[in-house]
């Protein structure tokens, strides 16, 4: 059952804000395995200071098979990810666009580690404590944007176009939007407006990636409540996604754009590892997210 609340709040070490941690440590371990180059991503999770991150960037747990603790396999599913909005990215500066959006942006360090093209504008948008610990934890490490990032701090429950033309986003150049890793976090008539609106801010020729997780249920299955339920022994139990996500039925995200003039293009989390040369295990766990599916559309 989910434990959220209309307009509840979070930094990066509670709730929702905990998620953005998370898959920051597996970022540091897939840097650390030479799949990606995220070099922020171990010092911004040792400095929200979730003990059981801070170790896992400093290789401190231990891999037993009791607990199926498997930090090769994290950091090769996030290797995927991280591999897929990246070219996304760039792929989509390369061609013309200039006006970058980073819905729920987290710890996310694009701004400040893609090569991105002179005179690119990169938006940030998350919860006012998540934008304000991230920059603020970057400048003491003397970090340097590639590109000019502005923030945006607001709840994408709430009147998000707004704030975001209110730090210069212009809805008549063609833009660039990603939201990795936040629909399940949205209340399903929250994910329509979130599309709705990324819609009426779209030119032809903008561009969109995100994820579309087909049966949020699957937090709740027994295969990976008992999978939980070994990894919470060492200590992961701080995030636990069957709270965190609203279960509601929802769009399908990929009918929803394709009815609102975006052409969709998608592949499962299963092809993607193939096409990165990735095996993708075939235990009880991955064969229940193995219909998770990355998308990219294009503004027709
Ligand atoms: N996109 C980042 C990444 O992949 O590293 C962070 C993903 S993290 C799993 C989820 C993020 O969604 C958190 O940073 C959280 O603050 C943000 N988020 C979830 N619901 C939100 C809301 N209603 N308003 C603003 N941000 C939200």
């Amino acid at each position: 059952m989910s434990t959220r609340s209309e307009s509840d709040s979070w930094d990066l070490a509670t709730s929702v804000g905990a998620t953005a941690t998370m898959v920051a440590a597996q970022r540091a371990l897939s840097s650390a395995a030479g799949l990606i180059d995220d070099r922020f991503a171990a010092p911004l999770v040792r400095a929200v200071g979730i003990d059981v991150y801070s170790r896992l960037v400093n290789n401190e747990i231990p891999v037993t098979e009791e607990h199926e603790f498997d930090p090769d396999r994290m950091a090769r599913g996030m290797a995927v990810r991280t591999r897929f909005y990246d070219h996304y990215f760039l792929d989509a500066t390369r061609s013309g666009i200039r006006q970058v959006v980073i819905l729920a942006s987290g710890l996310d360090a694009r701004a400040y580690r893609l090569p991105w093209p002179d005179g690119t504008v990169v938006y940030e948008v998350d919860l006012p404590d998540v934008i304000a610990f991230k920059t603020s934890t970057l400048s003491k490490l003397g970090a340097e944007s590639t590109a000019e990032r502005r923030t945006v701090a607001v709840d994408l429950r709430d009147d998000w176009p707004a704030a975001l033309k209110a730090a210069g986003f212009d809805p008549q150049a063609p833009s660039a939007w990603s939201a990795e890793g936040l629909l399940v976090y949205l209340p399903p008539e929250a994910q329509d407006a979130l599309f709705d609106n990324i819609t009426a801010l779209s030119v032809a020729g903008s561009q969109l990636a995100c994820e579309f997780v087909p049966d949020t249920t699957m937090f709740a299955d027994e295969r990976w409540r008992a999978h939980h339920e070994r990894m919470s022994e060492l200590g992961f139990d701080v995030v636990d996604f069957n709270d965190l996500v609203y279960h509601f039925e929802r769009s399908h995200i990929i009918e929803y754009l394709t009815q609102r003039a975006w052409q969709v293009s998608h592949r499962t989390v299963a092809e993607m590892h193939a096409a990165n040369g990735f095996v993708y295990a075939d235990d009880d766990v991955a064969q229940a997210f193995a219909d998770i599916t990355y998308l990219n559309a294009v503004r027709s």
